[in-house]
Order: structure tokens, then sequence, then C-alpha cells
């Protein structure tokens, strides 16, 4: 099918939303933001203005946190853990329902191929299952102590959970955060990113249609500056996640700190794939491409630095190069290998890099932009850069594009200086055949997650998840990111 055929066969915006995405959820209604204003709604394909979303305000924050402040001291807070769970799962069901207009909403909102985006809106619901399942199996200790005593710790919610997600996985990153956050019984303020807020309004009216109580989860949507400083600066908030970019984490961590809340930060990443002598190249080769190229290289976990052993650099880089050689980016609907960049602004951010690396390094290999692309829409070339220098800007720094570097490396030690030589510490994949070395490896490397003859297991709901450096702190997934959610209360009663 060309493009100009799946794009006539879609339904329009509004019938896949089935909502006024121009208002904002709070209280368990709909209602225009504070001063009525709103923001466009860009398609990365095309360029074009495809709807609105409302530009909430300072007032508006006020009002979401005051009502989730209601839901903890009313029917929220009152249920017990298998009811919060139950609603969870019927969340869990209902997004299962309306996945085709998720994943579609996202396709025109955020520019992802339809593929991915359909795997976001399995996700989003595989995330609302599993902590619906884990709501009532989150419990505290019973410590031995001094005769005479009884100790036991609770887990209790932290109470309002302030959220704020960026724009590359909407879904999966509102699932992983909100879906534990009320798992562990606290009520939620959500606050999308500007380029990416349909898929959270959608998601707040299955929630209220799926029985969440009123106040439990509010969407404000607007920018960065308003809403979310207005959020983080908030006093009435006692938990923030977030997940972007270093700078605005850091700043969101000042602010938290005015109040002493504590955070959750999920940032950047430069992440490597280490590639050994030894390795099964039929296996790591694909996945080194993808690794980086899903999401147009916008993930914040993209395997943007290819580190490889020299006995098999060139063999890599040809079959890599080979690759790049055949990459087509074209409209988000037509799926292909991947879809324009979300914005103007992130466009020119990489193609920057990608003008830079072509004047200063080795190009090798450069895959095209197809000719039903529309010129106004934000795609670049994906592109293969090799015997990179590891101090170059763009074996540094997070380009959050299709742009891959690839470096050679001698030993063990070599590569590990490699692979640890950024601020960032988010992944790191190691390909090799030596089990040996790949318990020395991952226990040498300095990041969140080590993936050994795989790269990111395929999403792993269930598998906790967050970095170390620059890449932040905390954990989100698994049962980790309900441990996050709550704080621990220690009881000691003399009984004598
Ligand atoms: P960003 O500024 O960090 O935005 C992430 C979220 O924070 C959005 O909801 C944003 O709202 C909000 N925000 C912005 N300024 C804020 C402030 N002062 N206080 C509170 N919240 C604020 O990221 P971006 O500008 O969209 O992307 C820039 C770079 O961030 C990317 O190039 C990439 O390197 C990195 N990034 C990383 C991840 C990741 O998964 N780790 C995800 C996205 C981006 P608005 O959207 O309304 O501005
Ligand atoms: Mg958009």
């Amino acid at each position: 099918m060309t493009a100009a055929d799946t794009l006539s066969a879609a339904p329009a915006l509004d019938a896949l939303t089935r909502i006024d995405t121009t208002r904002i959820f709070v209280g368990g209604a709909w209602r225009a933001p504070d001063g009525g204003r709103t923001l466009p709604v860009e398609d990365p394909s095309t360029g074009r203005v495809i709807g609105a979303i409302g530009q909430g305000t300072a007032a508006d924050v006020d009002a979401a946190v005051a009502a989730a402040q209601g839901a903890l001291a009313g029917d929220w807070g009152a249920l017990t853990a298998t009811d919060r769970g139950r609603i969870l799962t019927l969340m869990a069901a209902r997004v299962e329902a309306r996945a085709e207009d998720l994943a579609l909403i996202e396709t025109l909102d955020v520019g992802k191929p339809l593929d991915q985006s359909r795997r976001d809106s399995a996700a989003l619901a595989r995330y609302l299952e599993f902590y619906g399942g884990a709501a009532d199996k989150l419990m505290g200790t019973t410590i031995p102590y001094q005769p005479g005593y009884a100790v036991y710790t609770l887990r209790e919610p932290h109470g309002v959970c302030g959220i704020i997600i960026p724009w590359n996985y909407p879904m999966q990153i509102l699932g992983r955060a909100v879906a534990a956050a009320l798992a562990a019984g606290n009520a939620v303020v959500l606050k999308p990113a500007e380029d990416a807020s349909l898929s959270a309004l959608v998601f707040a009216q299955i929630a209220a249609e799926a029985g969440l109580p009123a106040g439990a989860l509010n969407v404000v949507t607007g920018l960065g500056a308003e809403v979310g400083a207005a959020l983080s600066a908030h006093p009435g908030v006692h938990h923030l996640s977030f997940t972007g970019s270093v700078a605005t984490g850091a700043a969101i961590q000042r602010s938290a700190a005015a109040h002493v809340v504590p955070l959750t930060l999920e940032l950047g990443g430069k992440s490597p794939q280490i590639v050994f002598d030894d390795a099964d190249l039929d296996r790591a080769v694909p996945v080194l491409v993808t690794s980086c190229l899903q999401n147009a290289g916008q993930t914040c976990s993209a395997a943007s630095r290819v580190l490889v052993q020299r006995g098999v650099y060139d063999a890599v880089r040809a079959r890599m190069a080979a690759i790049y050689d055949g990459l087509v980016a074209g409209p988000a609907r037509d799926s292909r290998d991947l879809g324009p960049l979300v914005s103007a602004r992130q466009r020119r951010l990489v193609q920057g890099f990608i003008d830079r690396g072509q004047a200063e390094l080795a190009v090798a290999g450069q895959g095209r932009i197809h000719p039903d692309a529309d010129p106004a829409g934000h795609f670049v070339r994906p592109t293969l850069f090799a015997e990179v220098p590891p101090d170059h800007d763009l074996a540094q720094q997070e380009i959050f594009g299709p742009v891959q570097v690839l470096m050679p490396f001698d030993d063990e030690a070599h590569a590990l200086r490699l692979a640890n030589g950024t601020d960032y510490g988010l992944v790191a994949g190691v390909w090799t055949r030596d089990g040996g070395r790949q318990l020395r490896m991952a226990a040498a490397l300095d990041c969140g997650q080590v993936f050994v003859n795989n790269y990111g297991a395929g999403g792993g709901v269930e598998l906790p998840f967050g970095g170390t450096g620059r890449s932040g702190h905390g954990r989100e997934k698994g049962f980790e990111a309900l441990y996050g959610f709550t704080r621990v209360k220690t009881v000691a009663i003399h009984h004598g």
C-alpha cells in the first residue's frame, strides 16, 4: 500500500480519540484548562497540524493535586489492594480493546511506525496486567528483634505522585509509572509531553470507564516550563517520577529538593554494544542495528555506540553498513524501518550531528528517505559512522536519532574503558560465547542493565530498569518500581 492509501484508509483523529483533546482530566471530569488556551498537535510525518490539546496552567496543577488528595482521603484511598488490582486489570482489558486506536493515535501524534506503536499499546496493557496482579502481593517484613518486641514494616503509598513523561514512548512510560503508582495505592497527576499528549488523554478516559475512582488519575496537558514546573515545585506532591533529558531532570531534582520530595529520574544514555571476537555475528548484527534504530533512535536505551574487537571489526562494519545502505525512512503509517523524528526541533538537532559526522568522520553506511515521504515531515537519513574517536562528540553525546558510531577495541580491559567512558550508565549489550567473560563484564560495567547475547530482553515489563551516573537514579518496572512508589514504616511493639 502506498502512503496515500494507508492515510485515506485510517479514521480521522476525532473518531480515534473519541474525546475532546483540548480538555484536561481533573477529579474524574473533563474540563477546559484555566484560561482556555490550546496548543497544536502536529503529525511529524507531514508537518501538518491535525488537532489541539489544552494548555494547562499552574492553577490546573493546583486543582489536580487537590483532586488527587481528595481521592486518597475518599473512595480510592479506601480500596483494598486487591480491589485496586482488579481495577488495573479491567483497565488492561479496555486498553487491549482499544489497542489499535491507541496505536494509530500514537503514530499520528509522534510519527512512530505503526508496527512499533502497536507494540507500545500492547506494552501498556501488559503493564496494567502486571501491576494489577502485583497490587496485593506487595508486603512488608517481620524482623527478629530483642525479646519482648514484635517488629514489622509496612509499605505505604507516598500519597500524591507527580509523573512527567517524554514523547518518545508515551504509552510505555505512562504504563510503567502510572500503573505501578496506582497499584501501590498512590494518586497520580500526570503531565504528558507537549508533543505526545493524545494517548495519555485517551488512557484517562479508558481508566474512568474501567471504574478508576475520580481523582486517582489526573492528566494536565501543557508546556513543561508551565505545567511540569508547577507540578515539580508543588508542596502537595509527595513523590516525583520523571523520564526525559538530563537538563530537565536536574531542574526537577532542584525543585523537588525545596520540599525534600523523593524522586525517580530516568534520563538519557549513550549505551554501548560490545562485540567480542567469539560472538555469534549472525545473531548479533541485526540486533546491533535495531537496538539503536527502533523509534528512529529516539530511545533512552538506544545502543548508539558499537564497540567491536579488532578480529571481527571489519566483518561487523561491513555487515552493519550493508544493513544501513538498505534502510528506508518513511511515513509512520507505512511501518518502514523508521519514521520521522518527533519534531522540527529534534530533526534540526539530529541533522546537525549527522552533518558534523559527515564533515569529520568516516561514513560507513547510510539509509535513504522514501520518495513517498512528505518533504515537510521530519525525516533524516539513518547513518553509521566508523572508527570514531572515543572522545568525539558523536561518541559522547546522546543524539536521540538514527545515528550509530563504531569503534574498535583490543581486549576486555580496553572494551570496559570505552564502555564506561561516558557520563551515562543506562544499558550495555555484551556479545560473547565465553561464560567467564560474560560474568566479568556484567560485574564491571557501570550501568543499570546488562544484556548478554541479546539487547532489551524483549521489553521485559517484569525487569527493573534505570540508570547510573547521568542516566538517573531509582528504578522503574518490575517489583522495584512498586518499592519506589512506596515508603517503609517500621512498627516496633513492646509486649513484654
Ligand atoms: P525534556 O525537556 O526533558 O521533556 C520531558 C518532559 O519534561 C516533557 O513532559 C516536558 O514537557 C517536561 N518538561 C520540560 N521542561 C520542564 C520543566 N522545566 N519542569 C518540568 N517539566 C518539564 O525532553 P525534550 O525536550 O522533549 O527532549 C530533549 C532531549 O531529552 C532529547 O533530545 C533526549 O536527549 C532527551 N530525552 C530522553 C528521554 C528518555 O527516555 N530518557 C526521553 C525524551 C527525551 P514539554 O514536552 O511540554 O516540554
Ligand atoms: Mg505530535
